[in-house]
């Protein structure tokens, strides 16, 4: 009844929550660093790919651009670009961010799945929930990051890669 109760809510304010997801993958490459959530991790290899190549980061950044229907990070920050080689993805988190607002949207809550073999990312959860908290502009507690391994299965399995997804909420701010 709550449950009910609480989607009747929800409809009866046309446009009040807006839900997004996304999706990335990098594979492994030597002499690079890892950077994940925004957070540099101990690692013998880093993710290939135009910018600092944080899956996490740019799984966030679709996942707001999605739930706003504004294109995707691919659109906004082309790798055709000089200006996006090796930058920081904090600010495509930023300028997605910067959209939502100017939309009149806040994030209501983020969650996370990394996807990868190693290395062990339980030690660093705790700082990429608050690097992210802190990007997104809302309380570590509305910041889930899980991590799970392939299970040895395809590339992602084998070490190779390291995939992310993210399922943001996006709430209309109070005027
Ligand atoms: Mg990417």
């Amino acid at each position: 009844m709550i449950a009910v109760t609480a989607l009747a809510s929800i409809t009866g304010r046309a446009n009040a929550v807006r839900i997004g997801q996304g999706f990335d993958i990098h594979p492994f490459c030597p002499g690079r660093a890892l950077v994940l959530g925004g957070v540099r991790i101990p690692s013998e290899e880093g993710l290939a790919g135009h910018s600092d190549a944080d899956a996490v980061l740019h799984a966030v950044t679709d996942a707001v651009l999605g739930a706003l229907g504004a294109g995707d990070i691919g659109r906004l920050f082309p790798d055709t670009d000089p200006r996006n080689r090796g930058r920081d993805s904090r600010e495509f988190v930023r300028e997605a961010m910067r959209v939502a607002e100017a939309r009149g949207w806040c994030v209501g809550n983020v969650d996370v799945t990394v996807v990868c073999e190693k290395p062990r990312l339980a030690p660093h959860v705790e700082r990429m929930r608050e690097a992210l908290a802190e990007l997104l502009a809302v309380d570590p507690d509305a910041v889930g990051i899980k991590a799970t391994t392939a299970e040895g299965i395809g590339e992602i399995g084998k070490g190779k890669a390291l995939a992310a997804s993210a399922v943001v909420l996006l709430a209309r701010k109070e005027k």
